[in-house]
């Protein structure tokens, strides 16, 4: 594709070949490999509720718990072989969230949203697109509404209505896997006012259409992948991406517009898509916790410590905290329920309380994984030394550990532990697990919200023999 992209300050001329890019493809990649194996091919794949037909999974309108459950497995198997995040969730929680809250502007507005949604998710599936589901907008002051912001464009906005569709202007930015993608799909960020109206706005758009531009997102320790090494990266294969994107007065066709206004559907749409995205961290990060627990092991066993206690401990507490993510990914799940559109959506509580966990357990698994891997993980000298005739042969007799495995080997899972609670794998890891989907407190927010605390009081009341009554409507 033709994608105007700027990394280091310079046009970039073929991206897919950029070694700081292409890791982060070859995640993206794997999403469309495992769908060809006969073996993942329940969890990779789905039957289109639109034409029947076989389609990638990340590209499926959930009918089902089970679906919403196959999800979140999907995504542990694609942490656990990319190490990474793999980026293409984004656009598949959009197309859930869009498609139920378009169904129900139609019932109640009697617009048409919803068909040229469908109609434009056919095209998806027909052609196992990537598409980038960009929600988060720069938002400049955060105690000001769009409208209020001193610069207008803080947040992406309708600045021209005509008969064949609208232009827009503003940025998306923390954008995963935007360069990767074929496709944008665009969401309003918040909940608007009346004020805000003209930027209530979700449309599709290609990737390369004219107006588009990215500014590549840098990561900790990337300019190693510039270093022609394979060690040193820790994870040389894979790798997550985030741009920035400007919309430079796009023009969107209303064939792809899906809300154009509609300000008070804005809200329900951010809740949704936030809901399912809180749950795919519930199998994505599990599976990155999965690399990172069995590398802990690895270089237990390499530096002689297999089998003692405390590194016993440490690996069973990991293990815990990460299975408790995933329990929560099970969960929201398993609880999902349909929509009017016939869409299933997760349970929204659960879904909050497993992003949130996301937010911390990763961190102490991180902690945990540094005190077994020991200080070398921060000393290491590069793998140039390492091979190099001058001191190679230092590194190889002095940083050797158990006489049973190699020198190289230790050198690699340091690495790769180092990758992911430091390097370029802790982006995804721990700063991701910290803000994507919103951050802590947006978590929080919702969970005060559907907590129905009043019922917990009244149930403790009616048992200790409280004869007062809670004055608001108890709800069930
Ligand atoms: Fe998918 Fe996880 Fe990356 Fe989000 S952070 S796009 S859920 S891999």
């Amino acid at each position: 594709m033709n994608k105007k992209i700027y990394l280091f300050g310079e046009l970039v001329e073929n991206y897919v070949d950029h070694p700081i890019i292409k890791p982060s493809i070859n995640a993206c990649a794997m999403t469309y490999e495992l769908s060809q194996q006969p073996e993942h091919e329940e969890l990779l794949t789905a039957t289109s509720s639109l034409t029947g037909e076989k389609i990638n999974r990340f590209t499926h309108l959930h009918q089902s718990s089970e679906d919403l459950v196959k999800k979140v497995k999907m995504q542990r198997l694609l942490g656990q072989k990319t190490g990474c995040c793999f980026q293409r969730c984004v656009g598949f929680d959009g197309f859930n969230a869009v498609d139920s809250v378009t169904y129900d502007m139609d019932a109640e507005l009697g617009t048409e949203y919803n068909k040229r949604f469908r109609s434009y998710l056919k095209y998806v599936q027909e052609n196992d697109l990537i598409v980038d589901g960009a929600m988060t907008d720069p938002k400049g002051n955060r105690k000001l509404a769009p409208a209020q912001q001193a610069d207008l464009d803080m947040f992406v906005r309708i600045i021209e209505r005509r008969d064949d569709g609208i232009v827009v202007r503003g940025s998306k930015v923390h954008q995963t896997g935007a360069i990767n993608s074929h496709e944008i799909l665009v969401m309003p960020t918040q909940t608007m006012r009346e004020e805000d109206k003209d930027y209530a706005v979700c449309f599709a758009i290609p990737a390369d259409a004219e107006g588009i531009i990215y500014i590549y997102g840098r990561q900790s320790c990337d300019t190693r992948k510039m270093e022609q090494t394979e060690i040193d990266v820790g994870n040389a294969m894979f790798g997550g991406q985030e741009a920035v994107i400007i919309f430079d007065d796009l023009f969107v066709p209303w064939e792809r517009v899906f809300m154009a206004g509609e300000y008070k559907y804005s809200g329900v749409l951010v809740e949704r898509f936030a809901g399912y995205h809180r749950q795919s961290y519930g199998g994505c990060k599990s599976g990155v916790g999965d690399v990172l627990i069995g590398a802990a092991q690895a270089i237990a066993r390499l530096q002689g410590l297999e089998g003692v206690n405390h590194i016993k401990d440490k690996l069973i507490e990991m293990i815990h905290l990460n299975e408790t993510i995933y329990s929560c990914g099970i969960a929201c799940s398993a609880e999902g329920k349909p929509t009017a559109s016939g869409t299933y959506l997760i349970d929204l509580m659960l879904a909050n309380i497993c992003k949130l966990n996301v937010t911390r357990n990763p961190y102490e698994i991180s902690r945990l994984a540094q005190d077994i891997a020991g200080g070398i993980l921060a000393t290491l000298p590069s793998e140039k030394d390492f091979n190099s005739t001058a001191v190679g042969h230092f590194l190889e007799k002095y940083l050797k550990g158990s006489a049973d495995f190699s020198t190289e080997d230790r050198f690699r899972l340091q690495r790769l532990i180092e990758n992911l609670t430091l390097g370029t794998g802790a982006v995804g890891y721990l700063t991701e697990s910290m803000h994507g989907a919103g951050s802590p407190q947006a978590q929080r927010i919702m969970i005060g919200r559907l907590a129905n605390l009043n019922h917990k009081e009244q149930i403790a009341k009616d048992l200790a023999g409280v004869k007062q009554k809670q004055e608001v409507k108890i709800e069930k």
